[in-house]
């Protein structure tokens, strides 16, 4: 009787935990494909892109002398079971996975797990950071730069590399007016595995089939790393948040997909940074801001999914309530051009990137007022990255402010003028950024106005936001703004707007 260890199908690498330092005869290993996610509603590129990759991992393991049990079942407890009936193995173990659901699953039904280091910092020693502030804010730059100084990236000494913890105001720039010199992607030929995949999801999920932007293997995910140190990293940050019909990648290295599965680790890839840029092949601006994306956000998320859970799903500090805009499932239920364009682009490939998640589509939630839960539900299901881990802190904390201001001092809301600054799209469509009221009014800001005043006791005290809210008293039409407000509220949910 071998022991057993199962690996979920976003752990794919053996180098994490359970599987690390394990060699073939030490066990069996376990995948468990559950046909309720194979059918489920998610995006078919994703469903494609964990069940592909889950079964090349398996056929790697095969090769390099694993014995391996990969099965499908209606659910990952009825896997397991059937797994224990076949083999009766002496012990079954996995690593720490990455959902609380997964977690209460492993201790439910007796599987011991090892810790995981498939983030560079663990939950524990995250806590242990928080616990040390005690009462202060826990600031995503503290974190960053408490990561880089005990990681040991982009430090010459004690003192951060050229000098500076951050670059970010090298940054946001608006977009050129013409130019596209972004990068191509990588794309991958899709192969009798994917297809088989493809015909077993049948018409389930939403979305277009994938092309082969999203990597199923680790030797894929590798090019992808390569291009994106090579080609991507040297033109990141400056364009970071812009948003420009002509390219749906901008300078986004795409490898949240891969990241997420544990196709790639990221120890490697910020190493990878910082070699070009010791190397001299990325300026310092760029290396710093990439760094600082996966060494500070993704595991400020991480850290802080951990620390809120359960129930950080649940909160809802603003009382929002309202239904889910039917433009953000049916591009064609707009003609809002930046709202009907992200739209788009997640029905064809099921990513978009930081800004347009941000700034179209949390924002425009935040100040209508969306049912926090709903937008968390239609995220998840529609990202080839939507992890719960991810989603919830980037939703509930940065996008909506449902946290009440734990995770971001103030609510990211702006009107429809940002929009027209930082993006392209402005120009061809029918509402006007500059008016709040009226039938051709940008509903960014005629609902800008109106949040601000719907929220005006709860912000008239922020520092960052005050001046925002003292802004209303010199709005003279604020009863027309609001009644434009309600009817593009309306028009959301119904799809006429
Ligand atoms: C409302 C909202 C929802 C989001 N949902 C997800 C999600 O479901 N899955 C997901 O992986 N990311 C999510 N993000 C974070 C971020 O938008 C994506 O990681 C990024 O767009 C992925 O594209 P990229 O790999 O080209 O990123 P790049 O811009 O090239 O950045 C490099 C890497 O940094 C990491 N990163 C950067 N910002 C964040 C962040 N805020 N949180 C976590 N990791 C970050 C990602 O791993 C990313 O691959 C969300 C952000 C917002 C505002």
């Amino acid at each position: 009787m071998a022991d057993t260890v199962w690996v979920l199908g976003d752990q794919l690498n053996r180098r994490i935990g359970a599987l690390g330092g394990i060699e073939p005869g030490d066990a069996t290993v376990l995948l468990v494909e559950s046909g309720a996610k194979l059918a489920g509603a998610r995006h078919r590129q994703r469903t494609h892109l964990v069940v592909t990759a889950m079964r090349r991992f398996a056929a790697e393991l095969a090769e390099a002398g694993f014995d391996v049990d990969l099965r499908s079942a209606p659910t990952l407890a009825d896997g397991l079971r059937d797994h224990r009936r076949a083999h009766e193995p002496s012990q079954v173990r996995a690593t720490e996975p990455n959902s609380h659901a997964a977690r209460t699953l492993m201790a439910r039904e007796g599987v011991a797990t090892v810790r995981s280091d498939q983030f560079l910092c663990h939950p524990s020693e995250f806590a242990g950071w928080a616990d040390g502030r005690a009462g202060r804010r826990l600031r995503m730059e503290d974190f960053y730069r408490w990561q880089r100084t005990r990681l040991g990236y982009l430090m010459d000494g004690d003192e951060p590399a050229g000098g500076r913890w951050n670059f970010d105001t090298e940054n946001r720039r608006p977009p050129p007016k013409h130019a596209n010199p972004w990068p191509d992607p990588v794309r991958s030929r899709l192969d009798e595995v994917d297809r088989s995949v493809l015909a077993e999801i049948g018409p389930a999920g939403f979305g277009a089939d994938p092309v082969g932007w999203w990597p199923t293997s680790r030797r894929q995910a590798l090019a992808r790393l390569r291009h994106a140190i090579e080609v991507v990293l040297p033109m990141f940050g400056p364009h970071e948040d812009v948003i420009v019909e002509r390219s749906w990648h901008v300078a986004h290295t795409l490898l949240s997909p891969a990241l997420n599965i544990g196709l790639l680790l990221p120890d490697e890839v910020a190493e990878a940074a910082e070699v070009a840029y010791r190397e001299g092949r990325v300026p310092i601006a760029s290396a710093e801001g990439f760094i600082r994306q996966i060494i500070g956000w993704r595991e400020y998320v991480w850290g802080t999914y951990w620390r809120e859970m359960p129930g950080y799903g649940e909160r809802n500090a603003l009382g929002a309530h309202a239904p889910l805009p039917a433009a953000f499932t049916d591009p064609s239920a707009t003609e809002m051009r930046c709202v009907s364009h992200a739209a788009e682009g997640l029905h064809d490939r099921g990513w978009l990137h930081h800004i347009q998640r941000l700034m179209v589509f949390a924002n425009l939630s935040t100040l209508a007022g969306v049912e926090p839960k709903a937008v968390v539900r239609w995220m998840t299901d529609s990202f080839v990255d939507g992890d719960e881990w991810v989603m919830l802190p980037n939703l509930i904390g940065m996008g909506l402010h449902a946290d009440g201001g734990q995770m971001a001092t103030k609510p990211y809301v702006s009107g429809g003028r940002y929009l027209d600054r930082m993006t392209d799209h402005c120009g061809s469509c029918r509402y006007d950024p500059t008016k709040r009221a009226g039938d051709d009014a940008c509903p960014y800001t005629s609902l800008y106005w109106d949040f601000l005043d719907r929220h005006r006791a709860r912000f008239a005290k922020n520092a960052r936001m005050a001046q925002a809210v003292r802004g209303i008293d010199r709005i003279s039409d604020l009863p027309a703004v609001k009644a434009r407000a309600r009817d593009v509220r309306r028009g959301l949910a119904d799809g006429t707007i």
